[in-house]
């Protein structure tokens, strides 16, 4: 079962070279210029990441109130906050969140694509695309995120959220048992990527 998540070793050159020669031939072709892409690549880097997706997790742990608002009306939630120009536009026009509880486990996915809200995770990683996690992720989401090594009780029902370009949404972690007295910066250190996927939990430092 592992093994189909794998992916070649060399994934990572294989996939730098094939950008490398088909931005080379968009450039010689005149649809971008020298520029384009890494201008593309700093956006993600420096405007629309999961440093975002932190801040909003982290204000939702700090206040009850804007996390009932945010499950309510997210991109309302969202602009309420000191966040880059643009959260609303690229891919994030349709964000909701979900919020995990003692009840509930919350775990999103795209079965048709890779559908993600870039403006609070960024872009997605590789295995968000296989279409093996997929599949099973909608199928059997227990045994997938026992394999991801999250046992989720029993007792917690599991809900996988489909993105779509309609819908993006992302998770929003509960608060980790121990973090009583952390201030609001101090909590964003802990929410990952991963937590907001809901492949992970947050966890206290
Ligand atoms: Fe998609």
């Amino acid at each position: 079962m592992e093994d189909r998540f794998k992916y070649r070793e060399d994934r990572e050159a294989y996939s730098a070279a094939r950008v490398k020669a088909l931005e080379a031939l968009l450039i010689q072709k005149g649809v971008i210029t020298a520029k384009t892409v890494d201008t593309v690549l700093d956006f993600f880097e420096t405007k629309m990441g999961p440093f975002n997706g932190a801040k909003i997790v982290a204000r939702a742990w700090v206040d009850p109130a804007f996390k009932a608002r945010l499950v309510a009306d997210t991109p309302k939630a969202v602009a309420e906050l000191d966040l880059p120009e643009g959260m609303a536009g690229a891919e994030g026009e349709h964000m909701r969140a979900v919020a995990n509880s003692d009840d509930v486990h919350n775990l999103i996915i795209c079965t048709l694509c890779s559908c993600y809200p870039w403006p609070v995770l960024g872009l997605p990683p590789y295995w968000y695309k296989d279409p093996t996690f997929r599949s099973r992720a909608a199928r059997e989401p227990r045994a997938v995120l026992r394999e991801f090594g999250l046992s989720v009780p029993d007792r917690t029902e599991i809900k996988v959220w489909d993105s779509s370009a309609q819908i993006r949404w992302f998770v929003v972690p509960a608060r980790p048992a121990g973090t009583e007295g952390m201030t609001q910066t101090e909590l964003e250190a802990l929410v990952t990527p991963e937590a907001m996927m809901g492949v992970a939990v947050a966890k206290a430092a």
